[in-house]
């Protein structure tokens, strides 16, 4: 199945099928399920009885062996640390999951034998006589090596076989791979079939999360489902207390919490200040907006200029082990800063 939101954008995908490229490259913002409709996709290419318009059935035999994990004209190839986002993952190799592989730590790269291992895929031919599909997820996880190897293949592609590279960070792609596929970007989803599809996930204020999400739907739903949602939402109320922002307390409640994740939350809210200062609309807490126009009327430009700076700079050393409580003290106590006194 596809999301809601994605229907313009699958509609869309029709006018390709009459030819078809032998590589797509879908790809779009991170959290709003490109995954999942590129998996679709993948099925309604191997679906041997499809409905109108190019819907996989569900019912064939394919489908059944598709939704099962194992179609053997389909390859799903993930770095080791994601397995377990597809469909049927619980079925998927875990069966070759050998004792070395327990105490390693699973590769976030997609390695060069995975690439090399689609070769032994390719020569077989197809089991069912229609077309093999590769997916590659994500695309900017293939290392340099495996890089070289997949251009190789994308150069002189087997006959019958499609691949669906999937990316949200085209940026890192080679050039030259993405000159070999056909790009499909994906949009970002509309509000209202987001906002409503979270709701029905049981998502308490979705319009807010999915803003707070920067209108990325999957994203929203994580956030919803965290864990220290109410210690964001402290963190949230200090910031929006500008200059009486009790830093100490945000040092003392916050420790616990991951370096990065404090500083996302950080980043966002001098964002939407920021707009705020330029007559723009909050992008990640419209909620606030009261809260955000009364903090940016105090702001000290040329401080809170400054302040972005460390915090820039306080991002580029987030994953080493520091003292998050002094850290945080810290970042606070800078932003108490940057508000003229009242
Ligand atoms: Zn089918």
């Amino acid at each position: 199945m596809i999301y809601p939101w994605q229907t313009d954008n699958w509609s869309c995908l029709e006018q390709l099928r009459a030819s078809l490229p032998h590589a797509l490259l879908l790809h779009g913002r991170a959290g709003i399920g490109k995954l999942q409709f590129a998996q679709h996709l993948a099925q309604s290419l191997l679906c041997e009885t499809p409905t109108k318009p190019c819907e996989p059935c569900g019912q064939c035999v394919a489908c059944l062996w598709f939704s099962q994990g194992n179609h053997p004209d389909f390859r799903a190839v993930l770095p080791e640390a994601l397995a377990g986002e597809l469909i049927s993952d619980d079925k998927a190799d875990k069966a070759d999951a050998d004792d070395s592989k327990k105490t390693k730590v699973p590769s976030k790269e997609i390695k060069i034998d995975q690439v090399l291992g689609l070769m032994n895929f390719f020569s077989l031919g197809s089991h069912r006589g229609g077309l093999r599909v590769v997916l590659i997820y994500p695309a900017e996880a293939i290392n340099v090596f495996a890089a070289s190897a997949l251009l190789k293949t994308l150069e002189e592609p087997p006959a019958g076989v499609v691949f669906i590279l999937v990316t949200a960070r085209i940026d890192r792609l080679l050039p030259t791979i993405i000159s070999r596929c056909r790009q499909w970007p994906m949009t970002l989803p509309a509000t209202e079939p987001a906002v409503a599809w979270l709701a029905q996930q049981g998502v308490k204020c979705s319009a807010a999360v999915l803003a707070e999400a920067g209108g990325a739907p999957l994203t929203a739903l994580a956030l919803a489902s965290d864990e220290n949602r109410a210690l964001r939402d402290f963190a949230l109320a200090q910031l929006a207390a500008g200059p009486a922002c009790d830093a100490f307390a945000c040092g003392e409640s916050l420790q616990k919490l991951p370096v990065p994740m404090v500083l996302g939350w950080l980043q966002r809210w001098l964002y939407d200040l920021l707009v705020q200062k330029t007559a723009g609309r909050p992008r990640y807490f419209p909620g606030a907006s009261k809260a955000l126009e009364r903090c940016a009327a105090q702001i000290d430009t040329e401080r809170f200029a400054r302040f972005q700076k460390t915090v820039i700079r306080q991002r580029a050393v987030e994953n080493h082990p520091l003292n998050a409580r002094l850290v945080f003290e810290e970042l606070f106590l800078g932003y108490r800063d940057v508000f003229t006194a009242a």
